[in-house]
């Protein structure tokens, strides 16, 4: 012991109150210590859920540009095959040119015609693929009735529902009138498509004929309106989309109106009728065989007839009998029917509406 008990007596107090401060500085000092490791906590967790939505953030636009990537690789595959083709036809061309430069121009110019039609149709579908630009609609085929004394067209709204379903189906660049009249040019044709003004006409003389030939069968007589507006339709289809038709445009407007009909699922019977009537080969021996036009753009009417008849017997061999058919045709009827659907298909996909 190096203190008196007196004087140990005497410094307590001062040994308490020392301690008493030095037990408050230490609380002090872990308060302090606690609010720090409190503060750091608080901004840490802030600066953590930054991060975090950053990460979240930077996901969301790492899977979104992954689904781009993934569109352009089939997009671009798509092209490839496109330019593929399109590199077949114009190696093709260049030595079908190169055959005839020393012949003649004639054939030579036509080659051109038709590399640029060809080049047309591909490159402008070529260009909407590397846009990725859907083609706009900005039109619908419109029905004008002028002069309908009877008003039996009109009020039926038989062509008003056909012309509903296209406008439902085909995109279109502009408006395309559908007019129901009667002019000079009615006398040598049923209807026709100006292209000049961009319209259909189609005559009341010929839809008259169709009514008295059935005047109480609205079915029928509606077979033979569609197949009337379709033939019209698909002259204005070729004029405004500018389809590569090879052959007879006359030929392809009945084959895209037979063919979409029985598409369709339409009973195309009246048709079938309606020109096995009218076939030249049953008047060979009467007068009328001068209405023979073998220069004509139109096929003959017995042509006509058979080719109908060829197309329904092939897209269904039991609604459709093929007892007129010689066997060397009807057994080809299934593939004609199938490949015209397709080819109309192919060139009319760009412009059909999404179902
Ligand atoms: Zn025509």
């Amino acid at each position: 012991m190096f203190m008196s008990m007196k004087e140990e007596k005497h410094n307590k107090p001062i040994l308490f109150a020392l301690a008493a401060v030095a037990i408050a500085l230490g609380i002090t000092n872990i308060l302090l210590a606690y609010n720090i490791t409190t503060e750091m906590n608080q901004s840490d967790r802030l600066g953590v859920n930054n991060i975090r939505a950053e990460l979240d953030y930077l996901k969301n636009r790492y899977d979104a540009i992954d689904k781009k990537v993934e569109k352009i690789d089939s997009k671009m595959m798509e092209l490839k095959e496109i330019n593929e083709v399109l590199n077949d036809v114009r190696y093709k061309l260049v030595n079908i040119n190169s055959k005839d430069e020393n012949n003649n121009n004639n054939s030579s110019s036509n080659n051109n015609a038709l590399n640029h039609i060809l080049d047309y149709s591909l490159e402008q579908r070529l260009k909407e693929g590397l846009e990725g630009k859907e083609v706009e609609d900005r039109g619908d085929f419109k029905i004008m009735y002028i002069d309908d004394k009877h008003k039996i067209l009109s009020r039926s709204k038989v062509l008003d529902a056909y012309v509903d379903a296209l406008n439902s189906k085909f995109i279109l660049p502009h408006d395309i009138e559908v007019v129901v009249d009667e002019d000079d040019r009615c006398k040598n044709a049923s209807g026709y498509y100006e292209q000049m003004r961009k319209r259909i006409v189609l005559c009341y003389s010929s839809i008259n004929s169709f009514m008295r030939l059935y005047p109480d069968d609205v079915g029928n007589f509606s077979m033979l309106v569609k197949f009337l507006l379709y033939h019209e339709v698909a002259h204005a289809l070729i004029d405004v989309y500018k389809l590569p038709i090879v052959g007879m445009q006359e030929y392809a407007a009945d084959n895209f109106a037979i063919v979409m009909m029985l598409n369709d699922g339409d009973d195309i019977h009246p048709l079938i009728w309606l020109y096995d009537a009218m076939r030249e080969d049953k008047y060979a021996t009467s007068t009328t065989t001068t209405s023979s036009r073998y220069w004509d753009t139109h096929m003959l009417f017995v042509q006509r007839y058979y080719d109908i008849l060829c197309l329904a017997y092939g897209s269904d061999p039991l609604r459709y009998d093929s007892n007129d058919l010689p066997s060397e045709r009807a057994y080809r009827c299934s593939h004609e029917y199938s490949s015209a659907l397709n080819a109309w298909n192919e060139l009319l996909k760009p412009w059909m509406k999404a179902s």
